[in-house]
């Protein structure tokens, strides 16, 4: 029996394995990280087209604590660029027009999104009776504490821009853990939140939205850059096995198959494939990663002239409510959001499209898909003419869709990974589907390892 070749491998450089990666070496630990693509960044891709700075995948993040504290440490900070103050405007479509999201107490008492019943159903939340969220889908909870109005009009939408997905169907505990808690422990949302304001002493990240100065793709990068040798792209793990106290890593890469030896694995990959690797070694656990549901997005960018649009192109974008009956589920303004994206004249629109309404859009060419788009954004924002198409994407496994069983069957997932020994997991699908989630997923899987 030989010993290891290295410590641990890491297998995937999206954002969780960059976050893994960074928090094994934080702990003295030298991983190897075994990426497919070309580069470091998963589903964050951005790209120079013309004069333009398009993403095709992610656009804005949050800089969550842990990701903040590791770009600190790897002098990255100055790669970030805020998203202007004027994101703090944001639509929602309402019958085909646009109509601003409440922004304070006036707004949010003159605004037509709600009726006045809706509003007073929302005032009453402290009131209404403790329950438990547990196995309630998102719009079940939201109901039950702030009325079917403010369900439909105001949360429906909101996971619309963060998951793609369906209310109905999205898991309460999985997707608002923190809701879920303050009803648990305080029998009310609003009271736990106030509470937990006067607590709040834990580490900060920053706040609003951000990008990189060049997109997302240039702290992608620079994650990567901060690893050296210790990144290896084009190197396809295509198997995994256990062979005493070590692991045997199957890699296929430019220079052909090889096997590697490792004392511990973390599997930073999306659901599919990290069933695929891991059905071998245990089905009802690769059963359990593998039904975990996402939803397809299609992303396309346009440049237009702002004249061509009957609406000003102004503030963060807008969010589509289901009942609205359009194929695009939102579009953001980012030459609005991060000026200096679009030439002098010209805006830069990118919109999702498919999603839970429309898994279809995927398989869909792209005339198909142009066409819907410049229907709706007709409709809303009264633009005329195609714009220039600049990039047109398509995930068909875009956004994981944690479900009601979500939180058991991550507990279950953890408990079976972790008795086959030197094994972690780390993804959007664990704890969070956002790009600072999945980097944080990385610490807890390096610190099971240690
Ligand atoms: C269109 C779109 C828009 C989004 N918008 C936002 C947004 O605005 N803000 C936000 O916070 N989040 C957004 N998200 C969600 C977020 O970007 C992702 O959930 C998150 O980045 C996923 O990171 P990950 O590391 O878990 O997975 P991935 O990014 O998918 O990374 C997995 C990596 O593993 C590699 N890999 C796969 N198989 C193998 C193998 N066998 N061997 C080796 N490597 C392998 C892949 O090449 C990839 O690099 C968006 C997602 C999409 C698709």
């Amino acid at each position: 029996m030989t010993g290891p070749d290295v410590a641990v491998v890491v297998v995937g450089a999206g954002a969780a394995g960059l976050g893994a990666a960074h928090a094994l070496r934080a702990d003295g630990m030298e991983p190897l990280v075994l990426e497919a693509a070309e580069l470091p960044g998963g589903v964050i891709r951005s790209e120079r087209v013309g004069d333009y700075l398009v993403e095709r995948g992610p656009n804005t993040v949050l800089v969550k604590a842990p990701a903040l504290a590791l770009l600190r440490r790897l002098g990255l900070e100055g790669e970030l660029a805020a998203a202007s103050p004027q994101g703090g405007l944001r639509f929602l479509i309402r019958e085909g027009r646009l109509e601003p999201l409440p922004t304070g107490l006036v707004t949010a008492v003159r605004t037509p999104l709600l009726s006045a019943r809706g509003k007073l159903r929302m005032l009453r939340e402290p009131f209404v009776a403790r329950g438990d969220g547990s196995g309630e889908s998102v719009d079940e909870f939201c109901t039950r504490r702030l009325g079917r109005e403010a369900s439909d009009a105001l949360v429906g939408p909101f996971l619309t821009g963060i998951y793609a997905g369906d209310e109905r169907e999205l898991g309460a505990e999985a997707v608002f853990p923190s809701l879920v808690g303050f009803e648990r422990q305080r029998g009310s949302i609003v009271r736990g939140a106030l509470a937990s304001r006067r607590g709040g002493d834990q580490p900060k990240g920053l706040r609003g939205s951000y990008s990189g100065v060049s997109g997302l793709g240039c702290i992608a990068e620079g994650l990567g850059r901060g690893l050296g040798e210790a990144l290896e792209c084009d190197a396809r793990v295509n198997g995994l096995a256990r062979d005493g106290d070590t692991w045997r890593v199957s890699v296929e890469g430019a220079s052909g198959q090889r096997e590697i030896r490792a004392g511990a694995v973390v599997l930073a990959l999306p659901a599919q494939p990290a069933a695929q690797l891991l059905r071998p070694l245990d089905p009802e656990l690769a059963d359990d990663v593998g039904g975990i549901a996402y939803a397809p997005i299609v992303s396309i960018s346009l440049g237009i002239d702002p004249k061509d649009a009957r609406e000003a192109i102004r503030g963060f974008g807008f969010l589509v409510p289901r009942r609205e009956n359009l194929k695009v589920l939102g579009c953001l303004f980012l030459s609005q959001l991060f000026p200096g994206r679009a030439p002098a004249g010209r805006e830069l629109l990118t919109s999702m499209l498919g999603g839970v309404r429309w898994r279809e859009a995927v398989d869909q060419p792209d005339d198909i898909l142009l066409e819907a788009l410049h229907r709706d954004l007709e409709r809303t924002l009264g633009l005329r003419g195609a714009g220039e198409t600049l990039a047109i994407t398509r995930w068909p496994h875009a956004v994981p869709q944690p479900g009601r069983d979500h939180v058991g069957r991550i507990a279950r997932v953890r408990k079976r990974a972790a008795q086959l020994g030197g094994l972690a997991l780390a993804g959007a699908w664990l704890d969070g589907v956002g790009v600072p989630d999945a980097l944080a997923s990385g610490l807890p899987a390096a610190a099971a390892l240690k």
